[in-house]
C-alpha cells in the first residue's frame, strides 16, 4: 500500500463527489478492495433493528437483499464489540455465520471494522481474502481510518437497499423550523480565503493548469461582458476591464507559478498571491486604488471557483420557491433571493447555531444544516426542507410532496391562531408580565418583528448589514440603515450591538488570516478595538441615527475585561464631543455588555458601575462553557443550552444582575426554546429577545403557565444531572399545562 493518506483522501473525496448513493457505495467497495488488494470488500449498514444489511460488495454475490441478524456472525461481532475483528480463518471462528446466497465459502480470511457516527455503530466495512492469512496491521489501520471518514456519508445512504427510491431522505440537524418546498439553487462558490495549504504533487502539471485556468476565466469574463452588452453601466464595465487587466498582469501570473514551484498546491498558491495584492492595494492612500483591492479579491474567488468548476448563486429567470443549497449558504446568497421566493436553506456543513441558521430563524425560513455533501443535486431539482425534523427529501414523489404541502398549510393555520395574541401582554396565569423583544439584523425583518408584537429590539446584529456588502459602509450609509430601525421602533428600546465579526462571521472584503481557533480569536470587541477607526465610525453613525430620539442602547460583544469596557467608554465620550462640536444634537446612549464569555460572569459586580444593563448571549455562552464549537456538525448533537452547567451559570448571572441592579435580558436561541423559557422564567428573567417568527409561540407559552410553577420546576431542574432529564421534567409540565396539546390541536384543526 503506497502513500496511505493520499489513498484515503482520494477515496473519501471521490465518494463525496459521486452523483448517487448507488455510485457512492460501489466506489467505496471497489476502491478499498483495489487499495488493500482484497478479493472481497463489503459494506453493511445497520437498520432500525440493528440487523446488518449488505449495501454493496465487491466480490460477494448479492442479487437479493442480504441481512445478517443483530449480533450474528463476525459482522455482528464487529458491530456489538465496536472494535475490529481480523481473523485468518473465518469459518473456524465461533461466531462464523454462513450466508449461502453470497457464495462466501471461497474466502477464508476476514477483517471487519465498525462505522461509527456520534457513538453509534451504523455499519461495518469488511474485507475478505482467498488466502488464509491475517490482513496486515497497515491494512487494518487503513480501514479504521477510512471508516471514520466515511461514517457521515454512509449514514446518509438509505438502509433499505431501495437506493434508487424516488424519495431520497437525508438527515441533518435542525437549523430553523418550518417546512419549505421548492427548487434547488446551488450556492457553491467557495471562499479562496478558507483554502488550506497542501503539497503540490506534480509541479509542472499544476503550472500549466494555472495557465489554462487564466485562459478559461478570460473567456468567461468576455462572454459575461458581451452577454450584458450595451446596457452595462460604466461602473460594471470598469470592473470587467479591471479583471481583464489583472488577468494579463505578468507579475501576478509569475507569482502564482512561483508559489506552485515552492511546493504549494494551486489554490493555496493563488490564495497567497491574491492576499499579497489585496494587502498592497489596501495600504494605498488613493481611495480609487484602495477600492481595487476588492476587485482583486473577487477575481481570486472567481479563479478559485473556476478551478473548482463552480459558480456563485444565480437566481435570474427562476420562478417559484427557491431552496438555497450549498456547503455553506452565505448571507449574501440569502440577500440575493427575493424574500418571498426564499423557501428554504440546506447547508452541507454547519450546526443549528451557525450564523446562517440564526439568520434563517430570524427570517422565518426553514433550514437544515450539516447534511453532508449532496453532490447529485443540480439547479432545479425538487427538494423538501423539513426544518422541524432536521431532514430533507430529494426528488419527492407526488404523494410525499402532497403530505408535506398539508403540513405547510397546518403551520400557516397555527401562525394565524398565534397572531391573535399580538396585542395581548406576555402575562403568566398569576399576573407576572414579561417583555418580549425581537432579534434583527436585516431591514427586511423589521416589519415581522413589529407585526409579532415585539416591544423593542433586544439585539440588532449590526454585522449583518456589513456582511451583505462589498466594502465597509460609510458613516452616512450606516446612519441611514440604523435610522430606519430606530425610527421603526420609536419610543421602544433598541439594543444595537457593535460590529461582531470574526469566528463564524466573516466580511468578504476584510479577510481575517487563518486562525487555529477562530472562536477564541480575533472577534467581537477585540477586533473592533484593534480597528478603532471602524468602531468610531460605527458609534458616530449610531449616535447620529438616534439624534432626536431616546431609544438607542449600545451592546458590546465578547467583552472579557474592564479595560475593553473603559476604552470603549472613552471612545464614546470622544464620539459624543466630536458630534456636539459638529452641531449634531446628541444624547448619550445607555451602554451594556453581552455576557457570552464565561469570564464575564464573575466581573459583573466590578462592571456594574460602568454599565447600564447586561444581555446574556446564550449561544456563545453555551458554546464556551461546554467547549463545543457551535458550527461543527460532528458535535452539534451534544450541544444543549439546557445542559446543567449552562443553567447553573445563567442562574448565577441572573442573581448577580439582581444584586447589582442591572437590567437583564437574554438574546440567544435559548429565549425561543419553550423548555428553556420555563426555566429562565423560574430564575426571574424579565426580558427575552428572539426572532420574530418564534415570538407568538413563546407568548402563548408564558400566558399558559404561572410563575410559581416555573420556580418550582427550576428548583427541581437544578438538581438534575443531564439535559435529557431536565428536558423530560419540563416537558411533563408542558403536557400538564396543555401547551404541547394546544400546538398539536391547532395543527390538527386545519387538517379536519
Ligand atoms: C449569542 O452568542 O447568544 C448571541 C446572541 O450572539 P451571536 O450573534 O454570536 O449569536
Ligand atoms: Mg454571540
Amino acid at each position: 500500500m503506497n502513500n496511505t493518506i493520499l489513498q484515503l483522501t482520494r477515496i473519501v473525496q471521490q465518494v463525496a463527489l459521486a452523483d448517487s448513493p448507488a455510485t457512492q457505495v460501489s466506489l467505496i467497495v471497489d476502491s478499498i478492495s483495489d487499495v488493500i488488494q482484497a478479493d472481497v470488500c463489503s459494506l453493511y449498514r445497520a437498520n432500525e433493528q440493528q440487523d446488518m444489511v449488505l449495501l454493496a460488495s465487491h466480490g460477494l454475490k448479492h442479487k437479493n437483499v442480504v441481512t445478517i441478524p443483530y449480533a450474528k456472525g463476525l459482522v455482528g461481532l464487529v458491530a456489538k464489540s465496536r472494535h475490529p475483528v481480523n481473523v485468518k480463518d473465518a469459518a473456524a471462528h465461533d461466531h462464523y455465520y454462513y450466508l449461502p446466497q453470497t457464495q462466501e465459502e471461497k474466502f477464508v480470511s476476514f477483517c471487519g471494522v465498525p462505522l461509527v457516527l456520534f457513538g453509534k455503530v451504523i455499519g461495518v466495512l469488511v474485507v475478505q481474502s482467498r488466502v488464509a492469512e491475517l490482513f496486515s496491521k497497515e491494512s487494518e489501520g487503513f480501514l479504521v481510518a477510512l471508516a471514520s471518514q466515511l461514517a457521515l456519508i454512509v449514514s446518509n445512504i438509505p438502509v433499505d437497499a431501495k437506493i434508487e427510491d424516488q424519495n431520497d431522505r437525508h438527515r441533518g440537524v435542525k437549523g430553523a423550523p418550518g417546512i419549505g418546498i421548492g427548487k434547488v439553487r446551488l450556492c457553491l462558490s467557495g471562499e479562496l480565503n478558507s483554502v488550506p495549504d497542501a503539497q503540490c504533487d506534480d509541479i509542472e502539471t499544476s503550472v500549466s493548469q494555472w495557465l489554462q485556468l487564466l485562459d478559461a476565466v478570460k473567456l468567461d469574463i468576455q462572454s459575461e461582458q458581451s452577454a450584458l452588452g450595451r446596457e452595462m453601466p460604466d461602473s460594471v464595465s470598469a470592473i470587467f476591464d479591471a479583471y481583464g487587466m489583472l488577468l494579463d498582469d505578468q507579475e501576478l501570473i509569475e507569482k502564482v507559478s512561483y508559489e506552485i514551484r515552492q511546493g504549494h498546491w494551486l489554490p493555496y498558491a493563488l490564495k497567497m498571491t491574491i492576499q499579497h495584492y489585496v494587502e498592497i492595494f489596501h495600504a494605498m492612500d488613493d481611495p480609487y486604488f484602495r477600492a481595487r483591492a476588492e476587485d482583486i479579491a473577487h477575481l481570486g474567488n472567481k479563479l478559485y471557483n473556476a478551478w473548482r468548476g463552480t459558480k456563485g448563486v444565480d437566481v435570474n429567470h427562476v420562478d417559484g420557491p427557491i431552496i438555497l443549497t450549498g456547503v455553506q449558504v452565505s448571507v449574501s446568497d440569502m440577500a440575493s433571493v427575493p424574500v418571498n421566493q426564499l423557501a428554504g436553506i440546506v447547508c452541507y456543513e454547519g450546526s443549528s447555531l451557525s450564523h446562517t441558521a440564526v439568520l434563517a430563524n430570524a427570517m422565518g425560513i426553514p433550514a437544515v444544516m450539516g447534511t453532508g455533501t449532496l453532490k447529485s443535486l443540480v439547479n432545479g431539482d425538487e427538494l423538501i426542507v423539513d426544518g422541524n425534523e432536521g431532514q430533507i427529501i430529494l426528488y419527492p414523489s407526488d404523494m410525499v410532496a402532497n403530505e408535506f404541502k398539508k403540513l405547510v398549510q397546518k403551520e400557516k393555520s397555527l401562525k394565524k391562531q398565534l397572531s391573535l395574541l399580538k396585542d395581548l401582554p406576555a402575562q403568566t396565569t398569576d399576573g407576572h408580565v414579561l417583555e418580549l423583544f425581537t432579534n434583527t439584523g436585516l431591514l427586511a425583518d423589521i416589519t415581522p418583528g413589529l407585526k409579532s408584537g415585539a416591544e423593542g429590539v433586544g439585539l440588532y446584529r449590526t454585522e449583518i448589514p456589513f456582511m451583505v456588502r462589498d466594502s465597509f459602509p460609510s458613516e452616512d450609509e450606516q446612519v441611514q440603515v440604523y435610522e430606519r430601525v430606530l425610527q421603526a421602533y420609536e419610543h421602544k428600546p433598541v439594543y444595537m450591538r457593535t460590529l461582531d465579526i470574526g469566528g463564524d462571521k466573516q466580511l468578504p472584503y476584510f479577510p481575517i488570516h487563518h486562525e487555529e481557533n477562530p472562536a477564541l480569536g480575533w472577534r467581537g470587541i477585540r477586533f473592533t478595538l484593534d480597528n478603532i477607526q471602524l468602531l468610531m465610525t460605527q458609534v458616530r453613525a449610531m449616535i447620529r441615527a438616534a439624534s432626536g430620539q431616546d431609544n438607542l442602547n449600545i451592546l458590546l460583544p465578547m467583552v472579557i475585561s474592564t479595560g475593553e469596557l473603559t476604552t470603549f467608554l472613552e471612545l464614546l465620550d470622544d464620539a459624543l464631543s466630536q458630534l456636539t462640536e459638529e452641531g449634531v444634537s446628541v444624547s448619550r446612549p445607555r451602554v451594556g455588555v453581552m455576557v457570552e464569555v464565561p469570564a464575564a460572569i464573575s466581573q459583573i459586580p466590578l462592571w456594574a458601575k460602568y454599565i447600564d444593563f447586561i444581555s446574556i448571549g446564550s449561544n456563545d455562552l453555551s458554546q464556551y462553557l461546554l467547549a463545543l464549537d457551535r458550527n461543527n456538525s460532528r458535535v452539534a448533537e451534544r450541544y444543549d443550552h439546557v445542559h446543567p452547567a449552562v443553567l447553573h451559570e445563567v442562574n448565577r448571572i441572573v442573581r448577580l444582575a439582581r444584586e447589582h441592579n442591572l437590567p437583564l435580558s437574554l438574546c440567544g436561541e435559548m429565549a425561543a426554546d419553550p423548555v428553556a423559557v420555563i426555566l429562565l422564567m423560574g430564575m426571574g428573567i424579565q426580558r427575552l429577545s428572539m426572532s420574530a417568527a418564534k415570538l407568538p409561540k413563546i407568548k402563548y407559552l408564558i400566558r399558559s403557565i404561572s410563575l410559581t410553577q416555573c420556580k418550582q420546576i427550576l428548583q427541581q431542574a437544578l438538581c438534575l444531572e443531564s439535559s435529557e432529564a431536565i428536558r423530560a421534567r419540563v416537558n411533563d409540565c408542558l403536557e400538564q399545562t396543555g401547551f404541547n396539546q394546544y400546538m398539536k390541536n391547532q395543527q390538527n384543526n386545519q387538517e379536519s
